[in-house]
């Protein structure tokens, strides 16, 4: 097999970038070891909201306000494609702070800066949502903020890079890169190898150990993330969030409530401690849930890096792209990263964007190859 490109990982940056791809004309293969969204990009809430509690103003901040401006049409795109409605939801984001509860420096500085913002009283924000808690003090609405149904997203994106060409080799592990003379030349997979122009890895927290053995020496650390779901009679209209916790209603009638960040290796247990954690905030921002039924419970592992930023773009070594790292975002971030990394394969150009998110940050070292 000679491919264009191949990418490893077929969670929804890989997806995402393998389509785009197709659709340049090249020649695709995606090899995921389960099958396409089975890991991050399935576990995830599918919020679309890089404003509610961001910071500063960064290039980072910058490209997630891109990639959310681009879903309406992503959503729709893969909805004429598949037939599969993702379930892209733009009713905006409430972000609610409780009794007590110091108003965090995101909202001022963002509102100097001229974000959509709107401040709510107590009573506007029950108005919306009247489920929330009668102890919230303020609440902030950001209604550029959406969501989208990830499960829902994979499936679709699973049909749609089929669809456009890609090759989906599903159950295969690509356990080591080829290099020859200083460049990647494809991949080793079930014993065999598999030849490429272009390498793409976007192993989500996998990704170190394929790039360790070429020298790149990139920490992609897992950070687990318990959510649940649960189900019941009082109605919740946006996304929620409060500092403890985020509540995400679907259109199925689940309301998912996540979500823990913790750094415990590659473990996927869902524990008594952060269901807990979960429940009690949650039932903090909506008293109703006490009545709730817990219909569904799982954790997935979030791709981190020792910044917190996706790394996207060039790897050092000829051949060979990188896409992972993207942490909180990756649902949000897929559009834009695969943008830039399709554009930057076929153009051979390095976007001015990419150049803040190049693995170069990092101290590593390739050694001979
Ligand atoms: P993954 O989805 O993990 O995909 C990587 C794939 O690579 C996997 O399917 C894996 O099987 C495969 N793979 C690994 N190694 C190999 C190999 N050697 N050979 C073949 N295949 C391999 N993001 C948002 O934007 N919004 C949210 O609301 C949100 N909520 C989240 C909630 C939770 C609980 C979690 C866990 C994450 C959340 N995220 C959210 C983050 C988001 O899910 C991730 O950033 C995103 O899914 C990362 O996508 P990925 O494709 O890089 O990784």
């Amino acid at each position: 097999m000679q491919k264009d490109v191949i990418v490893v990982g077929g969670g929804v940056i890989g997806s995402a970038i393998a389509l785009r791809l197709a659709q340049a004309g090249l020649k695709v293969a995606v090899i995921e070891r389960g099958r396409t969204g089975c890991e991050a990009s399935r576990a995830a809430a599918g919020m679309l909201s890089p404003q509610v509690d961001a910071q500063s103003r960064t290039p980072f901040f910058d490209l997630c306000l891109r990639s959310r401006a681009m879903w309406r049409d992503f959503a729709a795109e893969l909805k004429d494609a598949t037939d599969i409605d993702t379930e892209y939801r733009d009713e905006g984001t409430l972000a609610v702070f409780i009794e007590g509860e110091r108003e965090s420096d995101w909202v001022s500085w963002q509102i100097d800066a001229g974000l959509r913002l709107e401040k709510l009283t107590v009573d506007e924000a029950r108005r919306l949502e009247p489920a929330v808690t009668k102890l919230a003090s303020r609440a902030v609405f950001v209604p550029g903020d959406h969501q989208v149904e990830n499960r829902r997203l994979m499936d679709a994106l699973d049909v749609a890079m089929r669809r456009a060409g890609v090759e989906v080799i599903e159950g295969e592990e690509v356990t080591a890169l080829v290099a020859e003379r200083g460049r990647v030349t494809g991949v080793v997979c079930r014993n065999r190898r598999l030849r490429a122009g272009t390498v793409v890895v976007a192993a989500g927290c996998w990704s170190s150990r394929l790039l360790s053995p070429l020298g790149l020496n990139i920490e992609i650390t897992p950070a687990r993330g318990q959510m649940i779901a649960v189900r019941g009679n009082a109605a919740i209209n946006h996304v929620l969030h409060s500092s403890q916790c985020y509540i995400v209603p679907r259109r199925d009638g689940r309301i998912l409530i996540g979500a823990t960040v913790e750094y415990v290796g590659f473990e996927k247990a869902v524990t008594v401690g952060g269901v807990n954690q979960l429940l009690a905030a949650a039932i903090e921002l909506v008293p109703a849930f006490e009545r709730f039924e817990i219909i569904e419970s799982w954790s997935g592992l979030r791709p981190d890096t020792p910044d917190h930023l996706p790394i996207i773009g060039q790897s050092g070594v000829d051949n060979l792209l990188l896409a992972t790292g993207h942490f909180r975002n990756g649902i949000l971030l897929a559009p834009a990263t695969a943008e830039l990394i399709a554009g930057n394969i076929t153009s051979g150009r390095i976007p001015d964007e990419m150049k803040h998110f190049g693995v170069e940050r990092f101290e590593r070292t390739v050694s001979d190859l």
